[in-house]
């Protein structure tokens, strides 16, 4: 059994429903049950366009699904809350759905990295995940805290009081 954070975010349609309904079919997969789920943060779009703003929340999960299978069935979660196939980068989108960390495994194939590249320089993904737990980072070799206190992201989150509702199985 592993322990999976998972990234959320939103800034198009009924945004905060769209993170309520993705925390649902996550606790609903395969071996997988919901631990936690952060508070949820509303953060600016990363390249300051006309967008709105993001929700981003962050999940932990335990799951017996392997990290390729995870992202594969993550995928489908994406898709059948109506996110296509492909966007621009930085394009808007109704679910992005983001594996940050895998146990303390280090993965770099099929398309996949594990931890997630922009942990570090993303304020909407180090603050809720602090929330839960301060993981130390096996590439950077140093914990959240201290990758947050260092952080290039200077922009502005706030919380917002609109809590994610789960079932643990157990
Ligand atoms: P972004 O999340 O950067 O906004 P996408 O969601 O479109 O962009 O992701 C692009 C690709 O990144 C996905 O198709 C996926 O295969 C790949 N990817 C690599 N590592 C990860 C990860 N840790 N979690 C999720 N997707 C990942
Ligand atoms: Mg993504």
């Amino acid at each position: 059994m592993s322990v999976v954070f998972i990234g959320m975010g939103s800034n198009l349609g009924e945004r905060f429903s769209i993170l309520q309904q993705a925390v649902a079919l996550i606790s609903e997969l395969p071996t997988t049950d919901m631990l936690a789920a952060s508070s949820v943060y509303e953060s600016p779009p990363i390249d300051n366009s006309e967008q709105n703003h993001f929700l981003n929340a962050v999940c932990k999960i335990t799951t017996e699904l392997p990290p390729k299978a995870l992202l594969d069935a993550l995928k489908a979660i994406e898709r059948s809350l109506g996110r296509p196939e492909r966007y621009a980068r930085w394009s808007p989108r109704c679910i992005d759905l983001d594996i940050l960390f895998y146990d303390d495994q280090v993965i770099m194939q099929d398309g996949l990295t594990i931890p997630h590249s922009e942990i570090q320089h993303r304020k909407f993904v180090l603050l809720p995940m602090l929330e839960l737990d301060d993981v130390f980072h096996p590439i950077l070799k140093k914990p959240l805290s201290t990758l947050l206190a260092e952080t290039s992201d200077d922009s502005v989150i706030d919380k917002r009081e609109l809590p994610l509702l789960y079932n643990k199985k157990t």
